[in-house]
């Protein structure tokens, strides 16, 4: 059985040692959450280099979540785009999606804290679904915070994390949508510090949860690697594109290969009804730098610095930033960024249904619809995270119209 390689490859654009990524990241947090982010913060790689945490990772990796998953050869879209194009396919992972690899990592770390409880903040649910779901099999108690209208927009994964055993818990502030769940789990955070760990979902948050999850997700590319080389015989690809929200599945398939400069990273944005219709989630294109959940990022905001809410027709990239190491691989030019309309999305996705037989998540989509763009030869290799499956979203490609906050 191979071990996770949770070490930080890159010198460039790892985690320094303050929690930065050139210059954003750090941990920007009210006093009262200093000690819990601190206690994190002191012992996390501790516990991620122990042998025994790297062993029952590895083992439930492969047996609860079903990895190494499959590194596929699309043939009729490699005909279609005359490129060789190959699907990571972490829409085969248990839960239908990257996320349980980080939640996993996660709730082996809050065991080995000695934590009874676990709380998280979910939007449209997938997150508090793969949360849930480690939960259950950890035995722990399990709290997730849900904007009261995401509650109504999202019933099927309330249902499934109350199977799961989960408290579902209401957010009814503000526009009782993501943001407010997460302040409602900051606050139980502050109220239950000995308890409870917090599992946030994507690569945001103050340090150490950016590195932390980013290190979990890193499985991903750590298995490209190999995977790539019994296939094409090189251990590289030409291409990874990847989709980002927050950015975990992106930088777990980009992770150990941020060094190599001959990968080409791309990483595609929601543009939503277009970039400048005040309904999208461009962040690279819209945002400025500021502070969001905890680190410093780019972020849409208004000029005095309010978070402007996002639009995307995928739940997972609706969101108003992207994680710090993003910025940073952003603004340093090591990642393209590239924004893809809902509609975009959908073409994309219906694509990949009738050309390969999967449905892939409306978030994944954006990733395949780049190939429309991608200037790519007949001899290159394009890896294109497949981060989710797409049974979730059926309504949204039938075209029935979904209820939306705007
Ligand atoms: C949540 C989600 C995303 C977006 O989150 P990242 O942290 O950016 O990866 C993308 N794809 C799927 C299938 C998701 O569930």
């Amino acid at each position: 059985m191979i071990l996770p390689s949770l070490e930080k490859v890159s010198q460039r654009f790892g985690v320094s040692e303050r929690g930065y990524y050139g210059a954003f990241g750090g941990a920007y947090i009210p006093e009262m959450l200093y000690p819990n982010i601190e206690t994190l913060r002191t012992v996390y790689l501790d516990i991620l280099r122990e042998h025994s945490f790297q062993q029952e990772f590895a083992l439930l990796l492969r047996d609860y979540v079903g990895r190494p998953t499959p590194l596929y050869f699309a043939q009729r879209l490699s005909e279609l785009y005359k490129t060789r194009i190959y699907l990571k396919r972490e829409d085969l992972n248990h839960t239908g999606a990257h996320k349980i690899n980080n939640t996993l990592g996660q709730i082996l770390l809050a065991k080995r804290l000695g934590k009874r409880r676990i709380i998280a903040e979910t939007g449209a649910g997938q997150h508090g679904v793969a949360t849930a779901t480690v939960c259950a099999r950890m035995g722990l108690e399990c709290v997730i915070y849900m904007g009261a209208v995401d509650i109504e927009r999202q019933k099927p994964n309330v249902e499934r994390m109350r199977l799961l055993g989960a408290e579902v818990i209401a957010a009814r502030s503000g526009s009782q949508t993501l943001k407010d769940a997460t302040n409602e789990a900051m606050r139980d955070w502050i109220t239950n510090p000995d308890t409870t760990h917090y599992i946030i979902g994507s690569v945001v948050g103050p340090h150490p949860y950016p590195d932390m999850v980013a290190r979990f997700q890193s499985i991903i590319s750590q298995e490209i690697v190999q995977q790539l080389q019994e296939k094409e015989g090189r251990s590289y690809p030409d291409y990874i594109l990847a989709c980002v929200g927050g950015g975990s599945n992106a930088i777990g398939a980009f992770y150990h290969f941020l060094d190599n400069d001959r990968v080409t990273l791309i990483a595609l944005e929601a543009a939503g009804k277009g970039i400048h219709t005040g309904y999208s989630a461009a962040t690279t294109v819209l945002g400025r730098p500021g502070v969001l959940h905890g680190s410093k990022t780019l972020l849409m905001q208004t000029d005095d610095g309010q978070v402007v809410e996002p639009f995307s027709i995928s739940a997972g990239l609706d969101y108003p930033g992207i994680g710090p190491i993003h910025a940073h691989l952003f603004t340093s030019g090591r990642v393209e960024f590239h924004a893809i309309t809902d509609d975009e999305a959908l073409q994309a996705g219906k694509l990949l249904a009738q050309t390969e037989g999967i449905i892939p998540a409306l978030e994944t989509a954006h990733a395949l619809a780049y190939l429309d763009k991608l200037n790519a030869q007949p001899h290159h290799v394009v890896v294109i995270n497949l981060s989710g499956r797409g049974d979730k979203d059926l309504q949204t490609y039938m075209g029935v119209p979904q209820e939306r906050p705007h």
